[in-house]
């Protein structure tokens, strides 16, 4: 190619852009062309396998794709099912939350690597000829027709414009789409980071779900052939931890999770571990005219309850049910419409994050500002492992969520 001669602007229509293909874009993607509807979904990423992304799929998603018929092959991808959450504080195991206990139709969490959960959805969406995934194409700002957002700035190894009835950012929390809209968040914060490295497994056979000790707090997820390993600081001491040096962090984790001492040997360097930085924010508007944001890019969620992809997942399924009629017909979609998913999910959503800042104020600040000497688990928790329907209702509200969504919008 002539270095010095400009790249080609190119230029697609479409009626909904959406901008990410996390949890939040690839269910709505689905779900908008399943209704009938031309829609484009951007992705900057050239596959969706990346390490670090929630692996948690709860009974409300799970419900989701029964109504949409997909169940029985989504439960064939490799999963390992989880009833009941149980945490070590200190040398207490204490049962958090029993899934069996919620009455859901899946009475489980499946934890599934998010690659598989999002490559599943991009197969079954194979079959509508009007859902176009565009991968390795990054979202570079917006267009305007007027005050009216009217698609996508993009690069897709060149310029491109994607012109749209109808944008959705569902880029994350880092959102560019939310930016360039001007958007106002509101910052609620979160006190940790995570350090996110894998750990070979060895013949270990305990499950090692969340580890909490003075100082130190570590949630495994067991990936068949390793533990990924979420291990969680006081937000802003990364580069106190790293001067102290890898080994001390290997023997951290060593201590916290003897198990873990067969394979830490894998973490080498610095270049073996990733600092996740945990948000936790939300916009007092989610809409423009042409612009609805909804999953992280409208509200960041913790990692905690693990809740964050599900409700990304619901925004989703209202986002569908709310406006799908309207775009599958030729009308335009008002500021109204959109301002109505708001209006539906904005209450789980804060109802959520209330939790999330609850057990990050309570367990997780507390655990690590907690000095040397034992650390006593939280009467709370105490409460909930001593009366096993509390452990239902916290199972509730983690894994089928605060006014879970029905699939209702039409198939073409
Ligand atoms: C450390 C950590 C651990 C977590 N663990 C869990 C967990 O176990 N379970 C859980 O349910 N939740 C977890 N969460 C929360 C969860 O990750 C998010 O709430 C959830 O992923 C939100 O989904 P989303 O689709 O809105 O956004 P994302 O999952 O962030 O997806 C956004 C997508 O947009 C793409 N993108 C971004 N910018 C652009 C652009 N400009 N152009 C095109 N594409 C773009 C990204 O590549 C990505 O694929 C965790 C969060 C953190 C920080």
């Amino acid at each position: 190619m002539d270095a010095g001669r400009p790249r080609k602007q190119r230029q697609i229509s479409t009626r909904c852009c959406i901008v990410g293909g996390g949890p939040a874009g690839m269910m709505l993607g689905y779900l908008l062309a399943r209704a009938g509807i031309e829609t484009v979904v951007l992705e900057k990423h050239a596959d969706f396998f990346r390490d670090f992304r929630g692996d948690t799929v709860h009974p409300s998603t799970m419900q989701v794709m029964d109504e949409l018929g997909l169940i029985d092959d989504f439960l064939k991808v490799p999963h390992d099912e989880l009833q009941k959450l149980e945490g070590c504080f200190g040398k207490a195991r204490l049962r958090i939350a029993d899934v069996s206990r919620t009455g859901a139709k899946y009475p489980f969490i499946a934890f599934m690597p998010q690659w598989d959960f999002l490559n599943f959805l991009r197969d079954k969406g194979r079959r509508f000829p009007n859902l176009k995934i565009m991968m390795n194409t990054e979202a570079i700002g917006l267009i305007h027709d007027g005050d009216r957002v009217a698609g996508v700035r993009a690069d897709a190894g060149g310029p491109l414009d994607i012109r749209a009835d109808l944008t959705v950012a569902c880029d994350g929390r880092h959102s560019i789409i939310r930016r360039s809209a001007g958007l106002e968040v509101e910052e609620i914060g979160a006190p940790m980071d995570v350090l996110w490295f894998r750990v070979g497994k060895g013949a270990e056979t305990e499950s090692m779900f969340a580890r909490i000790e003075a100082g130190k707090m570590m949630v495994t997820l067991d990936r068949g052939t390793y533990w990924q390993c979420a291990y969680v600081i006081v937000k802003g001491r990364y580069d106190e931890i790293k001067a102290r040096g890898i080994e001390a962090l290997r023997a951290d984790v060593v201590a916290l999770a003897p198990p873990l001492r067969s394979g830490i040997a894998d973490v080498k360097s610095w270049d073996d571990v990733k600092l996740l930085t945990v948000a936790v924010n939300r916009l007092k508007r989610w809409t423009r005219p042409g612009l609805l944001c909804i999953g992280d890019a409208a509200h960041a969620m913790s990692p905690i309850g693990g809740v964050g992809v599900n409700i990304a997942v619901q925004d989703a399924v209202a986002s569908a049910n709310l406006l799908a009629a309207k775009l599958a017909s030729d009308g335009a979609v008002s500021e109204d419409d959109l301002a109505a998913v708001q209006r539906r999910r904005e209450f789980p959503m804060r109802m959520t994050q209330a939790m999330q800042v609850i057990v990050q104020t309570n367990i997780v600040s507390a655990a690590l500002k907690h000095g040397n000497g034992p650390l006593k688990p939280p009467l709370l928790a105490r409460i909930v492992n001593a009366v096993p329907w509390l452990q239902g209702l916290t199972a509730k509200f983690i894994a089928v969520g605060v006014r879970p969504e029905h699939v209702h919008s039409p198939k073409a």
